[in-house]
């Protein structure tokens, strides 16, 4: 009998994908694209439903190639950076696979269906207010608990 060989997301380490199965460890749920507050206290890192203003209705970048072009501060996750994975919300999948966690149902590597981050409410979609129609000194008052529950 054939062994059941294990999707590479369980075999493999972050450090060790392809680029195309490293893309596809994105779930598409825009989460990071969300802008954040940093305590300059203690550092904690405090999510906002205010969302940057490149992203589309459908939780995707319209800037994609050029994000560090027209955003300075857009994050360019990349393996050896791992270890400051901690910021990311709790359900990406880049900071699961290093804190060797597993995938849940809806990502779309599982279901084999990218609407299942929208369907499971874990997408950004029709939460969010754009950081063009918002100015920073309001984002305070934006601020959200439901990527880091
Ligand atoms: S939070 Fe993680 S899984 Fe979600 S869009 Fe960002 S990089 Fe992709
Ligand atoms: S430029 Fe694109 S990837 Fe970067 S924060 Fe904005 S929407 Fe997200």
């Amino acid at each position: 009998m054939a062994q059941k060989v294990q999707p590479f997301w369980q075999r493999k380490s972050l450090g060790d994908m392809s680029r195309e199965e490293w893309e596809s460890l994105c779930d598409g749920c825009g989460r990071c694209c969300l802008q954040k507050l940093q305590d300059e206290e203690d550092d904690q890192v405090y999510y906002t439903r205010v969302v940057c203003r490149y992203m589309t209705e459908n939780c995707r970048c319209s800037v994609y190639e050029t994000r560090n072009e027209k955003v300075p501060t857009c994050v360019w996750l990349k393996p050896e950076d791992v270890e400051n994975f901690f910021w990311l919300p709790n359900t990406c999948a880049y900071r699961l696979i290093s804190e060797g966690k597993a995938l849940d149902w809806w990502h779309p590597l599982v279901s084999g269906d990218p609407e299942t981050v929208h369907s499971a409410g874990i997408s950004v979609r029709g939460k969010t207010v754009s950081d063009g129609d918002l100015p920073e000194e309001q984002w305070e008052e934006q601020i959200i608990n439901w990527c880091s529950e």
